[in-house]
């Protein structure tokens, strides 16, 4: 590669590498993708990529890519994982680089994610002699549909990986604050259905049908007691039902009625525990009322499981590159990062980006001034895990 491409790479502390690293941000903003449509992402990420002089692996994946760095021969070898998708959400920022993808917008920062990631790749790639193992990084597709890291983990890009990280943005926080825990720092997020049918009749006759519609409602209620009643009180859980639908008009008693919602858990127990009872309670009210349930569940990603080791040093290094660490209870949303907890122990991190519009709001932004510091936390990160794992064998 010519000397010119590398030249950013030189010197990290200079505003050249700084002053790239912002035109990426900004460029990724530009132009968001929704989930499996990150195909121009991956385009320039595999330009960018090049550019830095860094291996991309031939895997099988229609978006998204991963490159790796490889160190010390015989090494062990860690992973870093961003997310590169974007939202249907129309942007409502004043900033001059707003999205120019109609309807689409990087509401939950992942091409902040992106960008510390791949700047990490820059540095760790500068300093390539120094590193004690591998480094595999994942530019991972379609976080928000929950699904996208079951993508990355059916190749082979976490063959021989004993250690993974990730980020998440938050706009709770000034930038220069690192939130982090032990354990699940994010929950379970499940989605479940429920059909009843009974029988249709004239709204005049409800003698001669089965009303769905005062079934559903009952079981609806009854839904509410599966937490307040079954889980411990200081375990957190969340059974909603976001959406019913029965009946098309006023004189009429429907055949069905149709109802769906989520379940939010932080660990397995719990997780097993609910759809039993509402499928439970679902069947045996609909019978009460001569009805019948019929109950589905769609399970998404298990909780985020902070690994205690990998999070002490994620918390040194961080305090070490400047950053106030806050300790912070889980969040019942999800994170798709966790599929990779299920079999690989690591951590993942949140990053304060300013205080400003929560996530996934059409008015949501980032300080640019927290790439620098992410950038640099990501790469002594990575450098720090081989680091231990070295240390581990020896
Ligand atoms: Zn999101
Ligand atoms: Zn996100």
């Amino acid at each position: 590669m010519t000397q010119q491409n590398v030249k950013f790479l030189e010197n990290s502390e200079d505003t050249e590498f700084n002053k790239k690293m912002k035109d990426i941000f900004e460029y990724f903003h530009q132009r968001p993708e929704l989930s499996y449509e990150e195909y121009d992402t991956t385009k320039e990420l595999a330009k960018l990529l090049r550019e830095g002089d860094i291996d991309i692996l031939d895997l099988p994946m229609k978006t998204g890519l991963v490159a790796e760095i490889k160190g010390k021969k015989g090494g062990p070898t860690i992973a870093i994982r961003t997310d590169i998708d974007a939202l249907p959400i129309t942007e409502e920022t004043n900033l001059t680089y707003k999205s120019k993808n109609k309807g689409k917008m990087h509401a939950c920062g992942h091409d902040f994610h992106m960008t510390t990631i791949l700047g990490a790749a820059y540095l760790l790639k500068r300093d390539q002699k120094k590193l004690k193992g591998n480094v595999r990084i994942l530019f991972q597709p379609a976080e928000e549909s929950s699904h996208g890291a079951e993508e990355v983990i059916k190749t082979s890009a976490l063959d021989g990986v004993q250690a993974i990280f990730g980020l998440h943005c938050n706009s709770d926080w000034d930038v220069g604050t690192l939130g982090i825990n032990v354990g699940p720092v994010t929950a379970a997020v499940d989605r479940f259905e429920v059909e009843v049918t009974g029988k249709g009749t004239h709204a005049a006759h409800p003698e001669l049908g089965t009303d769905p519609i005062v079934a559903a409602s009952n079981i609806i209620t009854a839904l509410q007691t599966i937490v307040s009643r079954n889980m411990h009180p200081l375990n957190p859980a969340i059974v909603s039902v976001t959406h019913m639908e029965s009946g098309h008009t006023w004189n009429v008693i429907p055949e069905k009625a149709y109802f769906e919602g989520t379940v939010r858990t932080l660990n397995e127990k719990d997780r097993e525990l609910i759809p039993e009872k509402i499928k439970m309670i679902s069947e045996n009210i609909a019978e009460a009322y001569g009805a019948k349930a019929n109950f589905n569940w769609y399970e998404g990603p298990p909780a985020t499981n902070n690994d205690k080791d990998w999070t002490e040093v994620a918390i040194s290094v961080a305090k070490k590159d400047g950053y106030q660490v806050k300790i912070i209870s889980p969040k019942m949303g999800g994170e798709d990062f966790a599929y990779y907890q299920k079999t690989l122990s690591g951590t993942f991190v949140n990053i304060g980006v300013g205080k400003g519009e929560s996530l996934h709001s059409p008015k949501f932004k980032i300080d640019e001034l927290a790439l620098e510091k992410s950038t640099k936390y990501f790469k002594n990160l990575a450098e720090q895990a081989l680091i231990v794992l070295n240390s581990k064998r020896d």
